[in-house]
């Protein structure tokens, strides 16, 4: 028997079906259980964004398989659970993979193309979000697209547009926002005018996004520590099918000409984003107390943080740098798949009204079991 007490045996045929385990009404970690007739598959596993925010697979049981979006720890970083849900095989792109490290076995998924988990076609696109991440598209029922997180402005990540799909699980992480990376560019340079800026940011993420814009901007090259230096390194070689063609280069030769971070001058890029561990942490502490740098968020803060303290106590500013669609790419992307479920994720569902209006005539559902 399925979940819901519906037989999976005989030989009627039985619809697909959608559970949103965790990520779908609030912010929280990703994880979508998907059953078919012919296998149980989870869609991401992970954790936070804000500390001690797992998701309860309690209720899931065995699967067949888990396929990850990209390596960001809100979408892939509860990979311990796995224990939990039978120790299925771990799908993800073959940079993904290498993120995750030697420990997690992985099988390749393609980076944008097609293939074959457990019977079920899935086809994956670059998600213009992070390295090696991707949308997953499976081909069950009527279509079921997965977007992970995405991006389409990025100016170093590639974006595929994904196929048809009748039900979405959508990435409305920004709600009802609808300004442009061009703002948040314009905002940030105000700022870099003003006098040394150091800003905490993923290494794996945004971090070559607002490299690659302050070195386009005449500003010379930031400021980066190791560990940003590195993954530049990367995403020029080793990694560079996931970018936009002419963002390698100059990835190259900030990797190899930017200055570390040596004292407060310039525009720092440090990791992490939300300054609790990494150089961004260390430096925040070193520089709390003192007048400058100016310290700027520029991604999601989660509670119990430094940057939701210093941002509180107006130490920090907050500046978004776009990673995740607006509304208005939401809009068009629904509208170009022809989606008649629309399930927005990892946002708080107060966000109903906007998103109800820009998505018809598709439904916006938070909950499940839907019918594929
Ligand atoms: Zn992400």
């Amino acid at each position: 028997m399925g979940p819901g007490g519906e037989s999976f045996g005989g030989h009627a045929r039985v619809s697909s079906r959608l559970i949103p385990i965790s990520g779908c009404g609030a912010k929280g970690p990703a994880c979508f259980l998907v059953n078919t007739a012919h296998a149980r598959l989870v869609l991401d596993l992970g954790y936070g964004p804000q500390p001690g925010l797992w998701p309860d697979v309690s209720a899931i049981g065995a699967v067949d398989a888990l396929l990850l979006s990209h390596s960001h720890r809100d979408h892939a970083g509860a990979l311990k659970l796995c224990s939990d849900i039978g120790n299925p095989q771990v799908h993800a792109s073959a940079i993904v993979g290498n993120l995750l490290g030697a420990e997690i076995d992985t099988s390749p998924l393609p980076l944008h193309g097609s293939t074959e988990v457990c019977g079920i076609r899935v086809t994956t696109g670059r998600n213009g979000h992070a390295p090696g991440g991707v949308w997953l598209h499976l081909d069950v029922d009527d279509g079921l697209l997965y977007t992970g997180d995405y991006s389409v402005e990025s100016p170093v990540y590639a974006y595929d547009a994904p196929p048809p799909a009748r039900t979405v699980i959508l990435d409305a992480s920004y709600g009802d926002y609808d300004a442009p990376l061009a703002d948040c560019m314009d905002a940030l340079d105000d700022l870099f005018d003003q006098g040394p800026v150091l800003l905490p940011v993923p290494a794996a993420g945004r971090a070559a996004d607002i490299a690659l814009h302050v070195e386009r901007s005449g500003r010379g090259l930031p400021h980066i520590d190791d560990d940003i230096r590195a993954l530049l390194k990367k995403l020029a070689a080793d990694y560079r099918e996931c970018l936009r063609p002419e963002a390698a280069a100059a990835l190259d030769r900030i990797a190899c000409e930017a200055p570390g971070i040596e004292r407060a001058e310039g525009v720092m890029l440090a990791g992490v984003a939300d300054a609790l561990s990494g150089r961004a942490a260390a430096r925040v502490s070193q520089w709390e107390s003192a007048g400058a740098p100016a310290i700027v968020f520029t991604g999601y803060v989660p509670p119990g943080t430094p940057a939701e303290r210093l941002t509180r106590s107006k130490r920090a500013s907050y500046v978004r740098w776009n990673v995740h669609p607006r509304l208005s790419d939401n809009a068009a992307l629904v509208r170009a798949c022809g989606a008649r479920v629309v399930l927005p994720a990892f946002a708080d569902a107060k966000h109903i009204w906007a998103w109800r209006s820009a998505f018809a005539p598709a439904q916006i559902s938070f909950e499940g079991p839907i019918i594929l």
